[in-house]
């Protein structure tokens, strides 16, 4: 995935705006900000620390911290997520951000085939039977830690651990 730089297009091409885009666009990155989802915090919060620790004072100038919010956006976008509030305080010990944006899962997003959640789940899609939740239809997940398979709610998705490996609830 390539960033489009826009405003920022000045520094996105130095060699630290670059190092900065294969950063937050790196899987476990992500899954730092998906979890952030999950938690009702700004995404930005939860890279802070990793970010402050790999890039030092870099990444302390009001422009940079702009661009990474920038960036972040069009990240948590292309995963599925949209964009739900903005100006949320950050709280943390590192102080790196003061304000940062908030994401929420978008539309649909869990149950399409190739969905992989943070517990490294990956989605193939409704097996076009229906689940045990109420009009929730069943999903064949794959683990990908043992690639063993097993069924699950919609609902259930986004969260689901592997029944085998992860001491998950067991398959449907
Ligand atoms: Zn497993």
């Amino acid at each position: 995935m390539e960033y489009q730089a826009w405003k920022f297009a000045d520094i996105a091409g130095t060699p630290l705006g670059k190092r900065l885009w294969a950063f937050l666009c790196d899987r476990e990155n992500v899954i730092r900000m998906e979890t952030a989802v999950d938690l009702g915090k700004p995404a930005a919060e939860a890279v802070a620390r990793v970010l402050v620790e790999s890039f030092g004072d870099d990444v302390r100038p009001d422009r940079v911290k702009q661009m990474i919010g920038h960036m972040i956006r069009q990240i948590m976008e292309a995963n599925g997520f949209q964009l739900d509030s903005q100006n949320i305080p950050v709280r943390q010990d590192r102080r790196l951000f003061t304000k940062a944006s908030r994401y929420r899962t978008g539309e649909g997003r869990t149950t399409r085939a190739g969905y992989i959640n943070r517990n490294n789940q990956l989605n193939h899609g409704a097996t076009g039977e229906s689940g045990t939740d109420h009009n929730a239809l069943a999903y064949e997940l794959e683990c990908l830690k043992c690639r063993k398979r097993y069924k699950a709610n919609g609902t259930d998705v986004f969260q689901r651990k592997c029944p085998f490996c992860q001491g998950g609830a067991p398959g449907l």
